[in-house]
């Protein structure tokens, strides 16, 4: 899975924001996608009104609003996901997927911890004895990607 593809299957939730991470958390950022989305869906059938930030709330005061991505990215080790709508559930669930990134290699997904003296990431052992290798890689799609943001 590329991260192309979490948008794909998640256009709503990825409508102003591709995910700048490392492949091995996708899995994890999927698994977050689809929690958010069982949750909006058990609120709607609920009766909970999904709006958006400029929408006036229905005079019952149920309602919730729409939940997308401003922003996701490596920082300080671990995955960060910004993000605007949504309640004390999803913050939750969002919580819960950084704190558990810090235990998953940002590169392939295995059993990750804090590697390196310098480029301080979270990985596994073969990513992080091949870490210059990978290192480059991404450096080269992270260029690609700032070249696209135009910053
Ligand atoms: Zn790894």
């Amino acid at each position: 899975m590329t991260a192309d593809d979490l948008v794909d299957k998640y256009p709503a939730l990825f409508a102003s924001a591709s995910p700048s991470i490392g492949e091995g958390w996708l899995p994890l950022l999927e698994t977050l996608c689809s929690r958010i989305e069982l949750h909006y869906k058990w609120k709607e059938q609920g009766g909970v009104k999904i709006i958006e930030a400029e929408e006036e709330p229905p005079e019952d005061g149920k309602y919730l609003h729409r939940f997308y991505f401003s922003q996701i990215k490596e920082k300080f080790r671990g995955l960060r996901a910004y993000s605007y709508g949504g309640d004390e559930y999803t913050q939750g669930l969002v919580d819960m997927a950084e704190a558990v990134s810090y235990h998953i290699c940002e590169n392939c997904s295995n059993a990750g911890s804090e590697k390196g003296e310098h480029w301080i990431r979270t990985l596994c052992d073969p990513c992080h004895d091949d870490w210059e290798n990978i290192r480059e890689t991404n450096w080269q799609k992270e260029k690609a990607f700032y070249k696209n943001e135009s910053r």
